[in-house]
């Protein structure tokens, strides 16, 4: 067994003592039960990075689970991101891919069984009746004018429902618990209802269909597992996920454990929601860089192993909260300020002409790649006599304060040498400032003076002519509102979204080594933040590139307030 290196919470205390009183024989089995009807959140990394840490720390092994039991939502798109999108957390399920279909013969089973045992029966309410007999959380129920039908009338009647007989909404199966009962999940549950659907798997082989509750406790007795970890709203589910499987004979009876879900400020995590963005085309994708899934994080830049550190930091409680996203960005920053090349990129291109430096003149200057990273090394980048700077480091009328580079200044440029402005070219009808007009000073090669004289601004810049190109997208959060994730169902989350969230650069420059870059691997723009490349629009010869991280850090910034 590996060694337990996370220090122990509730989840984890209570494995350990399992283990201990060699309870499961000593085994430890998870699974990862997604449902496919959209794409993985970052929420859903957290009970990701539970089930398959836990696994892997106690010797045990975690299984993937497509919990498909409603025809109508789920679609095979779905099936392979989840996939794609665990492996590229970093977590492998090896040969243990299930799905809930697997074992509807087995449901089946079982529940002719409950029916057999006096334990089910088939009910005629409608859905809306049903829920007015259900009662209240302070009323109790009514029983069904159908509770009481023969065990010979419900097998046949159940049989009838499967064969396709009988409409869509006109009956269901029912488990005959307690109609009185405090907890409302045990008054009759509905077992299994028809749907005329065809299903991604079993095709047109059922028309009824189990629900959650039945399904999921009788696929993980039938796998084997020992922990079954859900989030905290499942926990008025527990009796029946027992009830179930004490009236049942099956292999094993598995423990449920509830935690609390993974939320974030100014972003949402319900599957429902995300895909109403997706439809309604306020995103271009479930892969939108702005998106809160693991595909948009990918895309826009986000490491796994940042979003690992991120579960592990926010650790496994009982309580419902919602973390600071900016916690999330600060741990992606972490990540990608040890392993991103810094390079330089103009933005919002101003063009600047040094006069004193020769007409045909390229010097190649050294640059370093990344200073957090010795092995590194350095490169080399053009210099030449044409070069963009961004606009916001020239200002005709600098205000107080600003020390970047403005009419009789000098300021160093980055690697190069030191620049001082000596005029301004403007636009007769717009005033638009067309270029800047610089001497540099030979003796300053590098960025540093010989004689002590400083300057107070530094500025990134690129080689006019030999730059590349670019498009370049900056994103803001998707919604205006800081507790966008704890809002009510009832509310509209879409009046709240940030119409801001994007904003396109179309032609950026972009010093000549990034011709190269590859998806996946991050830069970071010198002053500028955190960039990959776009896995979905970038083209050879037109690139474009996604902020995935500005620089500014506010988690940082937070705690060391607190300090
Ligand atoms: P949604 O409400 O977004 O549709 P869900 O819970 O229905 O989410 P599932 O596909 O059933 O989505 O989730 C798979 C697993 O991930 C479940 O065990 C679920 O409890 C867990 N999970 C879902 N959302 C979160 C979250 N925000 N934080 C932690 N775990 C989550
Ligand atoms: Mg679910």
């Amino acid at each position: 067994m590996s060694e337990v290196s996370k220090s122990l919470d509730f989840i984890r205390t209570i494995v350990t003592e399992d283990l201990k009183n060699n309870k499961n024989n000593g085994r430890v089995m998870t699974r990862f039960p997604p449902e496919p009807n959209g794409y993985l959140h970052l929420g859903h990394s957290k009970s990701i990075c539970l089930n398959f840490g836990i696994a892997s720390e106690f010797g045990g092994v975690c299984n993937l689970r497509f919990d498909d039991t409603n025809p109508c939502k789920e679609d095979i798109e779905y099936v392979e991101s989840i996939q794609e999108d665990i492996k590229w957390l970093g977590f492998d399920w090896e040969d243990r891919l299930y799905y809930a279909s697997d074992y509807f013969d087995q449901m089946y089973q079982y529940a002719l069984q409950l029916i057999k045992d006096g334990k089910a029966y088939v009910c005629n309410l409608n859905a809306e009746e049903i829920r007015h007999y259900r009662g209240t959380l302070t009323e109790s129920g009514k029983e069904s004018p159908y509770r009481t039908r023969s065990i010979e009338e419900n097998l046949s009647l159940f049989e009838r429902m499967k064969r396709g007989e009988f409409e869509e909404g006109t009956c269901v199966l029912r488990a005959k618990i307690d109609m009185t009962s405090p907890n409302i999940n045990m008054r009759d549950p509905t077992i299994y209802r028809i749907r005329k659907a065809e299903h991604h798997r079993t095709g047109n082989k059922w028309c009824i269909y189990p629900m959650y509750d039945f399904a999921h406790c009788i696929s993980d007795a039938t796998e084997g597992i020992t922990h079954s970890i859900c989030t905290l709203e499942f926990e008025i589910n527990r009796p029946l996920y027992d009830w179930y499987l004490d009236q049942l004979p099956v292999p094993c009876h598995p423990q449920q454990i509830e935690f609390a879900k993974l939320n974030f400020t100014r972003t949402i995590m319900s599957k429902r929601k995300l895909l109403r963005l997706v439809k309604e085309g306020h995103v271009s994708g479930w892969n939108d860089p702005r998106m809160p899934t693991l595909a948009g994080a990918r895309r826009r830049g986000y490491t796994a192993e940042a979003i690992r550190n991120l579960c592990d930091m926010v650790g496994v409680a009982k309580s419902n909260s919602v973390v600071d996203i900016a916690l999330l960005e600060h741990c992606i920053r972490e990540d990608l300020n040890k392993k991103a090349l810094r390079v330089m990129a103009v933005l919002k291109p101003l063009k600047v002409i040094i006069d004193n430096y020769p007409e045909n003149q390229v010097e190649e200057l050294e640059a370093v790649n990344n200073p957090e990273d010795p092995n590194s090394g350095t490169r080399k980048i053009p210099f030449s006599r044409i070069i963009y700077i961004e606009q916001d480091d020239f200002r005709e009328d600098p205000p107080k304060g600003y020390f970047r580079l403005s009419p009789g200044r000098e300021i160093r440029l980055k690697h190069a040498y030191y620049i001082k402005c000596n005029s301004v070219i403007k636009d007769e009808l717009t005033g638009e400032i067309k270029e800047v007009h610089c001497t540099y000073d030979p003796e300053t090669k590098g960025g540093w003076s010989t004689d002590g004289r400083k300057v107070k601004g530094t500025s990134h810049w690129v080689s006019a002519p030999h730059s590349i190109e670019a498009e370049v997208r900056l994103y803001d959060y998707l919604f205006l509102d800081v507790k966008a994730g704890e809002e009510e169902e009832t509310s509209d989350f879409m009046e709240r979204l940030n119409p801001n969230s994007l904003e396109i650069l179309k032609k950026c420059r972009l010093e000549p080594g990034l011709k190269e870059a590859k998806t996946g691997i991050s830069y970071q723009f010198l002053r500028q933040g955190y960039f990959c490349v776009d896995s979905v629009d970038s083209l050879p010869d037109k690139p474009v590139f996604n902020r995935t991280v500005s620089l500014r850090d506010t988690w940082a910034k937070i705690e060391k307030s607190q300090k």
